[in-house]
């Protein structure tokens, strides 16, 4: 008797930033950047709100790992 496994294959990925699954981006390290945030980043200001949470963020995913 045979068994049948069945793999849930997982699509995507969930972003570290926004946490939300998205199938387009890249990762970093152990981690996941989707293509919206990475533009996000890119565009941030050093020195504002949105940047300072960004950095915090990837610091934390590398301390983390
Ligand atoms: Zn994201």
């Amino acid at each position: 008797m045979k068994k049948t496994t069945v793999l849930r294959v997982q699509m995507g990925h969930n972003c570290l930033i926004c946490e939300t699954r998205k199938t387009q981006g890249y990762r970093l390290l152990h981690s996941f950047i989707c293509h919206t945030c990475e533009q996000k980043i890119v565009q941030s200001e050093a020195g504002t709100e949105d940047y300072s949470l960004y950095v915090q963020k990837m610091r934390k995913m590398i301390a983390g790992n």
